[in-house]
């Protein structure tokens, strides 16, 4: 079978086109795949998703290389028989899409070579983003902002890009940013003045087609920097969801955008002292609770205090304190419990002259409770989803002491 003349290798733009069925494949379930003497449809590869479209008006999925350097259409519905001339429509958008991220890319990467020698290792089309893996072993915001910097006064010049083909030998001979992946006769692109590459995806025809790029994020690894950017309209996309984001929480403030990471940071500081000062309220408030129980418990007959209490809504920290204040007192043994948030927790302890296996007793509770605690023979903690059998949780634990 002869090889798919690719028309998108000459022409980036064209979206329209008639060919011819050469082949067809039944797939699975309905999905035929159907290989035409040319075609503007972009296959996936090279980081670059696949277009999407129509053959006559049926929709094409995907589109991918075959073993023979055919390129398969796998359309849904009644295919085109072999033989049929078909009317081909390359979704615009989706193209238009890939052309900005793609030659955004090419920019971003070579921009990356000018200012700090770092070549470009690995490349993406996300969701809504791209990524470029680049060999920069000290990366800071600001070498990167440099670097986007560069990238967008490249754009905003406007430079025509060109393709070129070139042969394996005369392609040595010239300063490609990368080397070329296959053998033979090769597609370079060429940005005018700034890069030049072997590339087989689809460019735009100038520089200022890509709009901007913006990088959303970076993180190193595996010893290169993996930098998430976005180009074209995702950029736009990007920038009115992180625009829509610092609105809605500086409108908690009622504050103007720019004010909300510092009036948040601000937030978190007084937030984080206010629980400082709240666990220390509840320390001292725990030692006069723990004298008010203590006096209206009366001693078993080994003399022993037993203050089995439920006070809700407060957490496993507070309860605990409250059974520390009681156990400094001698002779004392703490069954406290607390229906907080919808869960049951309990905190057991003794003084040290008691006697008593609080761990077991609330592993006892924990089984009442259908959940999970444990600790050392004078202080344990648990708790469980049973909320309504706090009561007999500890009642249980009382008669067993
Ligand atoms: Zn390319």
């Amino acid at each position: 079978m002869p090889a798919t003349e690719r028309l998108y290798y000459s022409d980036s733009h064209l979206i329209e086109f008639e060919a011819r069925v050469i082949d067809k494949t039944d797939r699975v379930s309905g999905w035929t795949a159907v290989t035409l003497d040319r075609t503007a449809f972009y296959p996936t590869g090279g980081g670059q998703p696949s277009d999407t479209g129509t053959l006559n008006g049926n929709r094409v999925l995907e589109c991918m290389d075959d073993e023979e350097n055919g390129v398969l259409h796998v359309i849904q519905g009644r295919a085109p028989e072999v033989g049929a001339t078909v009317k081909g429509r390359v979704d615009w958008p989706r193209r238009l899409d890939h052309i900005q991220q793609h030659t955004g890319q090419h920019i971003l990467s070579q921009a990356f070579v000018t200012l700090f020698n770092a070549p470009t290792r690995g490349f993406r089309v996300l969701d809504d983003s791209c990524e470029i893996d680049v060999e920069l072993s000290n990366p800071t915001n600001e070498l990167i902002e440099r670097a986007v910097e560069l990238a967008n006064n490249v754009i905003w010049e406007d430079r025509q890009i060109t393709i070129k083909s070139a042969t394996p030998e005369e392609a040595a001979r010239l300063p490609l940013r990368k080397d070329p992946s296959r053998d033979g006769e090769l597609r370079l692109i060429e940005i005018e003045g700034f890069d030049l590459t072997p590339c087989g995806g689809t460019h735009a025809y100038r520089t200022g087609e890509v709009g901007m790029i913006v990088v959303r994020t970076w993180e190193r690894a595996k010893g290169l920097t993996r930098i998430e950017f976005a180009a074209g309209t995702r950029a736009l996309a990007d920038y009115r969801r992180a625009n829509k984001t610092a609105r809605a929480v500086a409108a908690l403030f009622s504050a103007g955008r720019d004010d909300a990471a510092k009036l948040t940071a601000r937030t978190v500081e007084e937030s984080k002292e206010l629980h400082r000062r709240v666990r220390a309220l509840e320390e001292i408030a725990a030692r006069v609770e723990a004298q008010e129980l203590l006096a209206a418990a009366s001693p078993n007959a080994a003399g022993i205090r037993v203050v089995t209490q439920i006070l809700d809504n407060r957490d496993g920290e507070s309860l605990k304190h409250l059974a520390q204040a009681l156990i400094a007192h001698p002779q004392t043994i703490a069954l406290l419990g607390s229906r907080d948030k919808g869960a049951a927790r309990i905190v057991f302890a003794r003084s040290a002259d008691a006697s008593g296996d609080m761990n077991v007793l609330m592993r006892e509770a924990c089984a009442i409770l259908d959940g999970r605690g444990g600790g050392k023979p004078d202080m344990a903690q648990g708790g469980g989803r049973n909320v309504e059998k706090v009561r007999e949780a500890i009642d249980s634990a009382s008669t067993l002491l």
